[in-house]
């Protein structure tokens, strides 16, 4: 963490201070002994904005899209990180650092306010973002931020999205993502699903209009509504985020084409023949097939879901933990003896956007070495802890030759450890080209795979690897690209 950190603000140093920023953080004050004498309260306030950080910004950013820009300020009674991306399209950046500049100058012009009152007030504004790409026209960016100062009632915690239509170079509002007809529909689906998890909302859902989808956020797998705290329902409730999937939208959309909703079938048929399969298992590329994955095993469930497997005639990939091999060799052995695949997930787990490129390599080839010790076969595979990745880590994978996959369906089987509930998030989620993500560290996950593999099986899906997956696609494997399903990769 510190390491991007120092690295950004050295970077910023050079590009902000001279038109808009009293820089004196941690790196200059190394050689700006003028600043000496405030240099106690600004490390105080630093540590103020990490702490607040800490407890307010999500665990793990994405940044699948733009290089990182700051504004930052440590000096005197107001301290401020604002992160923003920096996409490359002039017209979209223009927006976005606006919104970010703006943002910065009103919450500092409030705090030079109330020190009018309230002589000694300090006040601190964190803003972190995540970006993700999706498909091959549109991106998406949401700005998520905090700020507090003495005299306020209570922090506020500004959130803006920002779709990007990278076709006609613009942002495109969130009513745009919906066509008329859809807009209703979706005013609908989300009312339900607000009554759904507080019944006592009802008066405030009946004031719904569209104005409430301008926060509507995409992403990889559908379309996050997000409302800010006390924007439209009571503020005790904090921002509220719902969730649905482009398959759950369908006709709602005014670009269902482009979100992966065309019929992968079809695709199919007009591309190349597949080519011959690379394990000796037969698969029948005109039948749809989708790849299971379990991540952060091996662990005492993992025989469960081989024996299921072996049963059934299917294969899935594990990303395993280097770290947790080391004990359950024979296991890992089983794994590839019955054609299914073992990948990397790193072996201490660690997020890779916040290590070095030395200790990412490190992370990945240790565990890649011990696998095939143990197999005689060395995973192609990586799949980064966290899913959480950025053009470094990007262009590392690329320097060590590893491809990356993530995951078209979330089966969030960690968070449920519910066997039902991870049964049906996969039967109504899956579809052919699939990549579905669950962890074979629990005893539920295991559990659902009982009526699982056999549904997918019944409905006519082939359960392969995800090697056997994306070269059945037209896709070619490329070091460096991170795939998502046979449709999708960036
Ligand atoms: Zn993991």
């Amino acid at each position: 963490m510190e390491g991007t950190e120092y690295g950004m603000m050295k970077k910023f140093a050079a590009a902000f201070c001279a038109f808009m920023i009293l820089l004196t953080g941690c790196r200059s004050r190394e050689n700006n002994p003028a600043q000496e004498s405030s240099i106690g309260q600004n490390s105080v306030i630093a540590s103020q904005l990490e702490a607040i950080e800490a407890t307010t910004m999500p665990e793990h950013s994405v940044q699948e899209f733009g290089e990182p820009e700051a504004i930052m300020e440590y000096g005197g009674y107001f301290a401020c990180k604002v992160l923003y991306p920096v996409t490359g399209i002039p017209e979209v950046d223009k927006v976005i650092a606006k919104w970010a500049k703006g943002l910065y100058e009103d919450v500092s012009e409030q705090v030079k306010e109330i020190r009018k009152t309230l002589k000694d007030a300090t006040g601190t504004l964190t803003v972190n973002y995540n970006s993700y790409r999706i498909g091959e026209r549109f991106a998406s960016v949401e700005e998520l931020g905090f700020y507090t100062y003495n005299g306020l009632a209570h922090p506020v915690e500004p959130v803006k999205v920002f779709n990007i239509d990278l076709k006609e170079k613009r942002i495109i509002s969130g009513k745009e993502l919906f066509t008329s007809q859809g807009t209703e529909t979706v005013l609908k689906m989300l009312a339900d699903k607000i009554l759904e998890t507080d019944a006592s909302l009802a008066s405030f859902v009946e004031e719904m209009n569209p104005q409430w989808l301008e926060n509507a956020l995409l992403k990889p797998d559908g379309i996050e509504i997000i409302l800010e705290r006390g924007g439209y329902l009571p503020g005790y409730l904090g921002t509220q985020r719902f969730f649905f999937s482009y398959e759950e939208l369908g006709d709602s959309l005014a670009f269902a084409s482009e979100l992966g909703l065309t019929s992968s079938s079809s695709e199919n048929e007009a591309a190349e023949p597949a080519r011959a399969p690379a394990s000796q298992a037969e698969i029948d590329p005109e039948k749809p097939m989708l790849a299971l994955t379990f991540d952060d095993g091996p662990s005492a469930s993992t025989a469960r879901i081989l024996s299921l497997l072996e049963q059934n005639g299917a294969r899935a990939t594990f990303f395993v933990i280097g770290n947790s091999v080391q004990n359950r060799a024979e296991v890992i052995r089983q794994i590839v003896e019955q054609g299914s695949e073992v990948a990397n997930h790193t072996w201490n787990h660690l997020e890779l956007t916040r290590l070095s490129e030395e200790e990412m390599k490190q992370e990945v080839q240790s565990t890649n070495d011990l696998v095939e010790k143990i197999t005689g076969v060395r995973p192609i595979f990586l799949r980064p802890p966290y899913g959480s990745f950025n053009a470094q880590v990007k262009q590392n994978a690329a320097n060590m030759g590893i491809p990356m996959v993530k995951w078209s369906v979330d089966t969030l089987d960690w968070e449920s450890q519910n066997a039902k509930k991870v049964h049906d998030a996969i039967m109504r989620d899956a579809k052919n080209g699939s990549i579905i993500l669950c962890h074979d560290l629990y005893s539920s996950t295991g559990e659902a795979m009982e009526t699982v593999i056999p549904e997918l099986i019944a409905q006519g899906y082939q359960l392969v690897t995800v090697s056997e997956l994306l070269e059945h696609s037209q896709e070619s494997i490329e070091a460096g690209m991170v795939y998502y399903s046979t449709t999708l990769k960036k």
